[in-house]
């Protein structure tokens, strides 16, 4: 018997793992794959750490969270800065003075604001819908060119059909400034985000390949306590119909040359190229192998968004009306269940960034172990 059956050897799951066996409480983790670290895991392939599902770039602005991954790894000092190339056009992100001046070639904020006003306007209430919510913050020509074409593959739906929140998560600035997050703390675990998650397993029995399925395992046969971070549909059979998430497919290459886009991040933000983005994979840690070394060769990945299906990851809760009423749902129904903890993206439904998945579970093993 253990004290806690924790489901999902990704973020939640381990942060809270370590937080229970640091309290001196017998821990069990299990993952249907055969590798530990949820979407964070990174695998080392041609001295380069490779985002095995997508990129993964740590920013926060909690300094407890960011005190508390430091603790187990040092971080690079990455900034995102992606790049937006619209038919060929490219375009710095997030939209800031760059941007615009790219847009309309103008070089002012004064400028910029101008011409953002006048097309904002068209929006004359608060915006409903991402559509409304991305014209209302950066105009038509930004939302033709760089939000609609990329938010439409990305989702599998229309702009309008989408939450307006899902936009805000990208800053507007009316400076020269690239960086993509608006965070105080930003970084990538130097030697990959596996090692951080080896980190906080230390000492924690963990099995893998173990597919965990509510309706056959009882987990009240070997432990007291339930840590689930797979869906939450899933846990209960889908009783209240399923949930929505998109997942995402990768096309991953090794190249023989050293340098491909000169980016870790571009996104296509046209309709008709079928991928969302390209991640070379190498610019997470400046090109360079753990003894400083210039890498001689690249690794680029290919992100094809696609409605998720039975046998494919999950990655992003599609928090659309529908899909919230059908998670408020079983969030009642897990109030009937006290013994299981739901945590993650998966178990919460909801669209978290890694640090809120930290705070999330901290949170939560503080409440369970003290
Ligand atoms: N987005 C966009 N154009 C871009 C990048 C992002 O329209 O070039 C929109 C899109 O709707 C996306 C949302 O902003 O879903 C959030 O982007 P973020 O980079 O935060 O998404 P993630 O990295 O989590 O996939």
């Amino acid at each position: 018997m253990v004290d806690y059956l924790i489901v999902g050897a990704g973020l939640f799951g381990s942060v809270f793992a370590h937080e229970a066996h640091k309290h001196g409480k017998k821990v069990l983790v299990i993952d249907r794959r055969n590798h530990i670290g949820g979407n964070v895991y990174t695998e080392k392939v041609a001295n380069i750490n490779v985002h095995r599902y997508g990129a993964h770039i740590f920013h926060t602005n909690n300094e407890l969270v960011w005190r508390y991954a430091n603790q187990f790894v040092e971080f690079n000092r990455f900034t995102n800065a992606p790049v937006a190339n619209y038919k060929g056009e490219i375009y710095s992100m997030p939209f800031n003075m760059y941007t615009f001046n790219k847009m309309w070639n103008v070089s002012t904020p004064e400028e910029a604001k101008q011409i953002i006003e006048s097309q904002r306007m068209e929006i004359g209430h608060e915006p409903t819908n991402l559509e409304e919510q991305a014209i209302a913050l950066v105009g038509r020509d930004i939302y033709a060119k760089l939000i609609k074409g990329y938010t439409e593959k990305q989702w599998g739906r229309e702009c309008r059909d989408l939450p307006a929140f899902i936009i805000k998560r990208l800053p507007v600035r009316y400076t020269y400034d690239n960086n993509y997050f608006n965070a105080k703390f930003q970084g990538i675990p130097i030697g990959g985000y596996t090692s951080l998650v080896e980190k906080l397993l230390e000492g924690i029995e963990v099995r893998l390949n173990i597919d965990y399925k509510p309706q056959t395992h009882n987990w009240r046969d070997c432990a007291s306590k339930l840590v689930y971070t797979g869906p939450i549909d899933q846990f209960f059979q889908y009783c209240y119909g399923a949930l929505e998430y998109r997942s995402v497919r990768f096309e991953t290459e090794l190249l023989d040359i050293p340098n491909f886009q000169g980016n870790a991040a571009v996104n296509y933000t046209d309709r008709e190229t079928p991928w969302t983005r390209i991640i070379e994979h190498k610019w997470f840690e400046f090109g360079r192998d753990e003894s400083g070394n210039e890498i001689p060769q690249t690794i680029i990945s290919k992100e094809y968004s696609a409605e998720w299906k039975p046998g494919d990851e999950p990655f992003y809760p599609v928090n659309d009306e529908t899909n919230e009423e059908i998670y408020r749902k079983y969030e009642q129904l897990a109030l009937s269940e006290p013994d299981v903890i739901f945590g993650g993206r998966l178990g919460k439904y909801k669209y978290y960034d890694m640090d809120q998945v930290i705070a999330e579970a901290l949170k939560l093993a503080e409440e369970e172990l003290t």
